[in-house]
Order: structure tokens, then sequence, then C-alpha cells
């Protein structure tokens, strides 16, 4: 059960909800909604007295959980949520397109590609320094340097930063340069990890493990937002099924789906759900089509050269060509991009 109490409840009203779930043999959990505080009640809520409990002073209202999601939850919160990175809005009218290499390589085939994927209209530029690998044997990003070429390529053109933290213990170095903290989808139920980025309320974009059911995905952002994080953008980027023609399956229904069980904004990964550039610009339309508030994109200057994932990886010019589509589908749905 929750008690969604009002933006002017007072400390008091707050505790007097508390003790009260207390004398009634419950545990309260607070947490921070926007404006509002919302008071989870874990334990036997059978015959809460909720008319009493939503008469109390500075509560707005009583409201059974219906997953076992909470914070994540509509419930929770009817509206959507909408992250602000830096001075770009992800969960609103606007379509956010992030892009950019795979890997964080070189200075200069960062900074070629940062300008031209600016000059196309990316919203913000996305390229991993540490990159989590299936091999022990595969490159395994350039660490600390690539997040310091990443902020140069910021300063350069403007465009936030989106990359990947992977251990706990790096997630204050790495909130020191970028602007939104992925998680990947291997990492999707590190649960130290998902406590640490949540206490760093830094946005963080959540991807769903390729082995990981939506329910899931939507418990493990719960965990960034009992930090009292709400800064969260879930990311479907295709989960493993028996197909072999492509590297992963877009699971599309995820998207109008998640928009129905939860307030957070949702991205989709049209890179790693194919793995085949190819097929990028169409899968693309789709996710906006369904209603993706956002796109992370995989572009490389060069991509048959490319240090991870060149083969999923689209040109600039491709990315300008696929931007176009997306402004159009955007416009047919009521959004702009
Ligand atoms: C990536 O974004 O480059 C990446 C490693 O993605 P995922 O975690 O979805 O595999
Ligand atoms: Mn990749």
């Amino acid at each position: 059960m929750l008690v969604v109490m009002r933006p002017d409840a007072s400390a008091a009203d707050i505790d007097y909800v508390v003790r009260r779930a207390g004398s009634l043999g419950l545990k309260a959990h607070l947490t921070r909604q926007h404006d509002q505080t919302v008071i989870g009640l874990m334990g036997d809520v059978r015959g809460l007295p909720v008319d009493a409990l939503a008469g109390l002073h500075g509560v707005d209202r009583v409201q059974p959980v219906t997953h076992p999601f909470r914070l994540a939850s509509r419930d929770a919160r009817p509206g959507p949520t909408v992250v602000a990175v830096r001075d770009r809005m992800v969960g609103g009218e606007a379509i956010a397109v992030i892009a950019g290499p795979c890997s964080v390589e070189t200075r200069e085939r960062l900074l070629d590609v940062a300008v031209r994927l600016k000059a196309a209209g990316a919203t913000m530029l996305r390229g991993g320094a540490y990159k989590p690998r299936t091999s022990p044997y595969s490159f395994q990003g350039i660490g600390e340097s690539g997040l310091e070429l990443l902020v140069e390529a910021r300063d350069l053109t403007g465009l936030p930063i989106v990359t990947e933290v992977i251990a706990p213990e790096h997630v204050p170095l790495v909130c020191r340069h970028t602007d939104v903290l992925q998680i990947g989808q291997r990492n999707m139920q590190n649960f130290a990890l998902l406590n640490a980025v949540g206490e760093s309320g830094m946005p963080v974009l959540l991807k769903r493990g390729m082995m990981s059911t939506i329910e899931e995905l939507l418990l493990s952002a719960e965990y960034v937002l009992a930090h009292g994080n709400e800064q969260v953008m879930l990311c479907e980027r295709g989960i493993r099924t028996f197909e072999t023609y492509t590297r992963n399956t877009l699971d599309i229904n995820a998207v109008p789906l998640l928009k129905q069980l939860t307030h957070l904004p949702i991205i989709v990964d049209p890179s790693h759900a194919t793995g085949k550039a190819g097929l990028v610009r169409a899968v693309s339309r789709a996710a906006v089509a369904a209603g993706a508030d956002g796109l992370i994109v995989e572009v490389h200057p060069d991509p048959d050269h490319a240090w991870s994932d060149g083969f999923q990886s689209i040109t600039p010019e491709e990315f300008g060509g696929l931007l176009d589509d997306v402004r159009r589908v955007a416009a047919a749905v009521g959004r702009r991009a």
C-alpha cells in the first residue's frame, strides 16, 4: 500500500502517518517523488483502515500496489517523469536521440564523430570507456582516459555524455565526468551497482538484461528509485531468443507495455537489438512509432575498423537519414525529434 502525501504535507504529518503504520504492525519506507513524499507500507495490509489513513492530515491519497514494483509504477505517479540531462529533457514531447560509438577509441575519432553528430541533430553523445565484454580477451575499453575524451567532446559540441559504469567503486569517478550513468544489460541485476548509482543522484540509463523480464527490469529500477533518485530512464535493447539471424530480438511489446506500467521514460537501442547496421534505421522508426521516448544508436565514422560492435554501427551520414525518418514518425505520433 502506498500513502502519497500532499506536496504541502509537513514533517509532522509524515511522522504521524509513519507512527500510525507502526501501530498497525507495518513498516514504513519513505521516498521523495518530485515534490511529494510517498510512504510505502510493508507488511500484512489486509484489513488496513484505508479510509482512516486517507483522512489523515497531509495525505493526498492511499493507493493499493497492484504490482511488485512500487515507485516505478503508475500507481505512485500517474504522470510521466521527465528526466533532465543538463538542458535536455527526456520523457516529454521531444524524442531524445543519443548517438555515438560503442567504445571511446582515439581522440581524433571521438571528436570527429561528436562534431558530425551534433551537426546532424543528436541530443546526447554515447561512448563506453569501460566495456563489459563477454570474453576477457576482447577489448575492455580505454578506461579513465576515455572519460576525459568524452568531456573534451562535450566541451566542443555541448552534447551531454552517456557512458557506462560497471563497478560500484567506479561510480564517483564516472560521475565526475558524465551526465548520464549507463547500466549495461549485464549489470541490470548488479544490486550493489544499482544502489551506488541510486545514491549518486545522477541520471541513469538502465538497460534491460537480455534474459530479464519486464518485471525484473522494473524491480531493478526500484533499487535506484528507492534512494530517492528519480532520474531513471529504461532501455529496451533486445532479448535473447532462438533467432540467430539477428543478435537479439527487439521486444517491441515492451515499449507500449512499459508506458502503461511505469512513468519512467523508455529508450530503445536498435543497434544491440538487431546487431545489424542495415536494420537500425527501420527499427528506429518502429520504436518511435511504438511510443519510445528516445533512441540510443551506435554511430562510428569508420564502422569496419571500430574496436567494438562495428557490424551494428552506422555512419554519421546514415545517422542523418535515420534522424530524418525519426522526425517524420515522431510528427505522426504527436512528438518531435
Ligand atoms: C553498449 O551500449 O555498448 C552495451 C554494451 O550495451 P548492452 O549492455 O545493452 O549490451
Ligand atoms: Mn556496443
